[in-house]
């Protein structure tokens, strides 16, 4: 038997039982907000629906609440009685997790032909019935019968376009009337008629909410967002509150601070005589909650109270729907509100400083993954010309990228690499695949909170809403702005932050402001015990890095330095080399560079760790591409011939596990002695100028102790003149991992290669996992992508054993993780507690930093974390 709550009896109940609307409600309605009352069926219901088809003794107890509904607002479940209007209710989806309009509601809902009469007599308000019935019809025919919303949708512009008027709200009581009867029509004519029955009503929207949780936007959703299948929806079944019942009344959306830029004070949308959903929907466009001061300054300071109150009962910035019916507020829904990485920053900074939170909840609630964001780049608005287009600055960064304008149009140009802009009229919960993959988002219509908006805050994608100049025809392909027509391919620049969309490429300029972050940062460090290092190959992003907080370079990789146009040449030359002498002139030419090269990083990193791993490419990577080489060679290039036979030669069918790491340095150890040498020749020319270089080598690419030993000797030859330095190995084949403990003694350090580890363990290539990745994550074969976000159970099982043998058999080995996942926060998290450093891409270093300090903060509020 299950049970169902209502508002007064859920107090205790957690957001997994009650879904994260119903907590809200239910916390709000305690702390005595104006909140329609109402009850809720838990996410229980909701599994044991989806399993079995049927929830037993469900119905029995929703009638019990129905009549306890029916004594707390004094009408009558669908039925009107003299001038008392009939009990109308919404019926609301909501997952413990939020997810924004990702399923489905229905409002207005135990409205009959019968029931319109009394509304419209009780109230007065003929029009107002009329509307609250055909958007029921309306609203259940899209969400229950499943009938596509553009039917609904001509309709009401035939109507419109009958009478000659733009907005819904011109329509009169009439034109209402019909308008709803040719809905009917519609449903009577698909073969699924609308039940003129309250309790039909009732049970059908219960169940389509229920499903809604299977729908392919929500699953896509959770798919992206890594929210657990198995949870389920909970239902809210709420008196209504109306909105559209004339200029007195509305709907709205408050922020208790600006989700954009995080700063303090009420921040919001309004729409007179509107319902529900008309707000986010982008149909009109709103105002500003500001405008209520004038004419209905009482809901205003109401609001701001109302505002200040939610965030001192819940403790979070709060994002909150409102309804005013005839001038009387009432609050529909509270949560915590999505925020850009900028405005998450400085909430929970100012939020500590306040005091309404403590430091320590300060670092918990920014997510970590979301900060290099922060540094996104901007357009530079000194080079760039007049902007197309302007709208409203909706998610900040500027991109650039391929006008697309459906999801197909965004995932061909994805499949090609290419970036894409999706350009859409407005967005509704079916674009999810093409927002998450776009670069930026483009809308003509909506606001600030507009699904548009509010979507691509949470992914942190580029977005400009609104821009009311724009004209988007999706199945035409095309757009038109200020007179100019955009094509489906089209560049587009847009910035997110100020509004601004721009034809063609743009100069950026890149990100900035790190102050509030350097106050949150400055608070992690007491809770991280994990170092922090960066990948950077080159004096700028050794800076760069170390600006950032890095605490050295966990891997610089030397083949980098070989690919500029001055040194390639000399690569080659080593790769044509006929004899020795040959060899060693071109080795001599890049070992000048090379120590150049070591010595401006070393210089950044003074005082600080640098780990140089030794050539790790194969040797033809280095050459140009055979086409080329082959027209080069046709047209009597002599140099290009020797270099296609070359190439020729060296071609391998799989590179990636061909002649490359360690196997090319121990079989080419000149290549090897070049690269230490120029090393350890950088670090003593450094020290001579008073300075104290710390640099580290490493080899890639091991499988073997044999291996390691061979190299070990190789470098000891080197150390007898320079003196030792760290030496060190990737640990990067299952292989490696596997023998961990006979390769430890060897070596002072081992340093985690997590790509190839990860695609040596899935036994899947990177560059080739675009054909099925996508796929294996939409139909859930893979909880997430592992390129991005380390897999626990199979790489991290690995890397755990390679820790514990290695440790074991060397008790000072160091150890670190340099592969991609050291600048993702789960995998960072994953390995606070048994490594000594994460290595990340210089911006990445600000998510490592304050994953490492989470993961620190967390570990000690567990009963099993020992300090
Ligand atoms: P979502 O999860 O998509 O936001 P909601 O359940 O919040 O869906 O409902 C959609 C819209 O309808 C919201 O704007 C909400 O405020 C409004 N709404 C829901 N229930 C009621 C009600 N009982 N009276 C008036 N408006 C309602
Ligand atoms: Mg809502
Ligand atoms: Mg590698």
């Amino acid at each position: 038997m299950v049970q169902v709550y209502l508002l007064s009896e859920a107090q205790g109940l957690g957001k997994e039982v009650l879904g994260g609307k119903g907590f809200g409600l239910v916390g709000m309605a305690q702390a005595g907000f104006p909140v329609p009352p109402a009850f809720i069926v838990p996410t229980e219901a909701c599994r044991f629906y989806l399993r079995e088809g049927a929830v037993p003794g469900l119905w029995e107890a929703v009638e019990a609440k129905m009549a306890a509904l029916e004594g707390l607002v004094g009408k009558r479940f669908g039925r009107g009685e003299g001038t008392t209007p009939p009990l109308l209710v919404s019926v609301r989806s909501g997952a413990p997790v939020s997810m924004p309009g990702m399923m489905d509601t229905i409002l207005n809902l135990g409205l009959t032909l019968e029931g319109v009469g009394a509304l419209a007599r009780a109230t007065g308000n003929p029009r107002f019935a009329w509307d609250t019935f055909r958007r029921l019809v309306q609203m259940y025919g899209e969400v229950v019968l499943g009938v596509e919303p553009q039917a609904f949708e001509a309709l009401l512009e035939e109507a419109k376009e009958k009478r000659g008027v733009k907005a819904d709200t011109a329509l009169g009581a009439e034109d209402l009337e019909a308008l709803s009867f040719r809905f009917l029509r519609l449903l009577e004519e698909r073969g699924t008629p609308f039940p003129m029955d309250p309790w039909a009503q009732l049970r059908g929207a219960i169940e389509a909410v229920f499903r809604s949780w299977q729908n392919p936007r929500a699953k896509a959703y959770r798919r992206i967002y890594g929210i657990p299948e198995e949870m389920g929806t909970a239902v809210v079944v709420q008196a209504m509150v109306y909105g559209n019942l004339g200029e007195d009344s509305g709907t709205g959306v408050g922020f208790t601070r600006n989700p954009a830029t995080g700063e303090k004070g009420l921040y919001g949308e309004y729409l007179r005589n509107a319902q529900g959903e008309d707000v986010v929907a982008g149909v009109r466009t709103p105002e500003p909650l500001e405008a209520l001061k004038a004419y209905a300054p009482g809901v205003y300071q109401e609001l701001l109270q109302v505002a200040e109150r939610l965030e001192r009962r819940f403790r979070d910035m709060q994002d909150f729907e409102f309804t005013v019916e005839r001038g009387r507020l009432f609050l529909l829904q509270t949560r915590s509100g999505k925020r850009t990485a900028r405005a998450a920053v400085r909430i929970a900074v100012e939020m500590a400083e306040e005091g309404l939170i403590s430091k320590e909840e300060a670092l918990l609630r920014v997510e970590a993954n979301a900060l290099p964001g922060l540094l996104r780049p901007a357009v530079d608005r000194e080079k760039a010309p007049k902007p197309l287009l302007r709208g409203l600055p909706a998610s900040p960064g500027a991109a650039v990228g391929h006008a697309a304008f459906t999801n197909e149009a965004v995932e061909r140009l994805s499949a090609q690499g290419l970036p894409a802009i999706l350009v859409r009229p407005e967005t509704t919960p079916e674009d999810i695949t093409g927002m998450y993959l776009s670069r930026g988002i483009l809308t003509a219509r909506g606001g600030l909170t507009s699904h548009a908006a509010v979507v691509a805050r949470g992914l942190g994608v580029p977005a400009v809403v609104g821009a009311e100049a724009l004209r988007v025809f999706p199945e035409e392909g095309r757009a038109v702005a200020e007179g100019v027509e955009i094509r489906e391919g089209d560049l587009l620049t847009l910035d997110g932050g100020t509004g601004e969309v721009y034809l063609g490429v743009v100069p950026l300029l890149e990100g900035g402001d790190t102050g509030l972050l350097g106050k949150l940062l400055s608070w992690a460090e007491a809770h991280r015990r994990l170092g922090v290092r960066a990948n950077a190959d080159t004096p700028e992003d050794a800076q760069k890095a170390r600006a950032l907080g890095a605490e050295g370079i966990g891997l610089c990789r030397t083949e980098h330095m070989f690919f500029a146009p001055e040194r390639l040449p000399h690569m080659q030359r080593l790769i044509l080399a006929a004899d020795e002498r040959e060899e060693e002139e071109a080795l001599a030419q890049l070992y000048a560079f090379q120590k150049e090269d070591f010595k401006g990083i070393l210089r950044a990193m003074d005082g600080l760790p640098v780990t140089v791993r030794l050539l790790d490419p194969p040797l033809h990577e280095f050459l140009p591409p055979e086409e080329e080489l082959k027209k080069q060679a046709e047209a009597g290039d002599g140099g290009a011939k020797a270099l296609l036979q070359r190439a020729q030669a060296l071609k391998e069918a799989n590179p990636m596990l061909g002649f490359r790491g360690v196997r090319l340095l121990l079989l080419r150890p000149k290549i090897f002695h070049m690269q230490l040498k120029a090393l350890l020749e950088a670090a003593r020319e450094l020290r001579e100028e008073g300075l104290d270089p710390r640099p580290e080598v490493m080899v890639p690419l091991v499988a073997d102790p044999k291996e390691v030993e061979r190299a070990r000797a190789l470098a000891e030859e080197l150390f007898q003149e320079y003196g030792p330095i760290p030496f060190g190995t990737m640990l990067e084949t299952p292989r490696a991992c596997l023998l961990a403990g006979e390769i430890a003694p060897l070596v002072d350090f081992f340093s985690f290669g997590t790509n190839d580890l990860t695609q040596m363990t899935f036994g899947l290539s990177r560059d080739d996992a675009g054909r099925f990745l996508p796929r294996y994550l939409e139909e859930g074969l893979f909880p997430f992508d592992p390129t991005e976000r380390l897999d626990e159970k199979g790489v991290g099982r690995l890397l755990r054993l390679a820790v514990e043998e290695g440790r074991r058999a060397n008790p000072r080995l160091k150890l670190g993780l340099c592969g991609e996942h050291g600048g993702e926060a789960a995998s960072v998290r994953f390995v606070e507690p048994l490594l000594d450093y994460v290595s990340a891409s210089p911006y990445r270093v600000l998510t490592a930093r304050l994953a490492a300090a989470q993961a620190g903060l967390e570990r000690r509020k567990t009963p099993l974390g020992v300090e």
